[in-house]
């Protein structure tokens, strides 16, 4: 027996050898093009900061309609003016009207010069990349004045908020824009809760990648670990931190959903 199967396996090795040299001949370059679906035409932006032209303006520097009070959905009341948007500590958060699943979300902000504090109580905001509750629920990238300004590594400009410290501190200084370019995949669950795939983010912070691929555990916890909880579509949440210093703005914020 065995040593039949022996020579049959022989004889199908010899064959699967001699197979390809007729493959090889048939092959054409042709076989592996692909020719369809052509891809969407997106004019990009004059200059990064610009929004192309299938992005949705989330904040185009007149008003605030595409955003609510994250406690209670009434209309977003924080300070519009000069083209910008100033938090209103005495408030709370803002988030979208809109809900996402996946999305590349560019947006602006800017620590006043003026500002004073230290450590986390220095220019404290964040996105929540999925806002999934009416206080801080959900998964923060942080905003912070990082240029100067010792805290916690994972709790500094770029982090994900106690979960992932930045690749690179690419603050600029009080006074001065900055940009987050972030590419947000959606976490995914099965009926019962259960993560089937985690969220995964890239982040840029001015052009520099603080955050590449990264798979995050759970949502932003101020205290504890990392939990994921079940969620569908979640608006874009951002932060009006309760600390004591003077408050940021943002400006130019857009969102490509993939
Ligand atoms: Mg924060």
């Amino acid at each position: 027996m065995r040593t039949r199967s022996h020579f049959l396996l022989m004889a199908v090795s010899a064959t699967i050898v001699a197979l390809p040299a007729h493959a090889q001949q048939a092959a054409k370059p042709a076989d592996t093009e692909v020719w369809a679906p052509v891809p969407r035409v997106v004019t990009p932006g004059a200059t990064d900061r610009e929004a192309p032209s299938d992005a949705i303006r989330l904040f185009d520097g007149k008003n605030l309609d595409e955003w609510v009070m994250t406690k209670d959905k009434s209309p977003a009341r924080w300070k519009v003016g000069d083209g910008v948007i100033t938090v209103d500590k005495s408030v709370g958060n803002i988030e979208t009207k809109r809900r996402f699943t996946n999305y590349q979300l560019h947006l602006e902000w800017r620590v006043p010069s003026n500002i004073t504090g230290t450590d986390q109580a220095r220019g404290n905001s964040g996105v929540f990349l999925a806002s999934t509750g009416d206080g801080d629920d959900g998964y923060e990238l942080q905003i912070l004045d990082s240029y100067v300004n010792k805290t916690y590594v994972n709790g500094q400009a770029g982090a994900i908020y106690k979960q992932s410290i930045p690749l690179a501190n690419a603050s600029r200084k009080p006074g001065e824009w900055q940009s987050y370019d972030i590419v947000w995949t959606a976490p995914t669950f099965a009926a019962d809760g259960s993560v089937k795939t985690p969220a995964f983010v890239t982040a840029f912070h001015n052009g520099v990648l603080v955050q590449s691929h990264y798979a995050l555990t759970g949502e932003t916890r101020y205290i504890g670990t990392p939990e994921y909880k079940k969620y569908d579509t979640a608006p874009i949440k951002l932060q009006s931190h309760g600390d004591k210093s003077e408050p940021i703005s943002f400006r130019n914020i857009w969102v490509r959903p993939l």
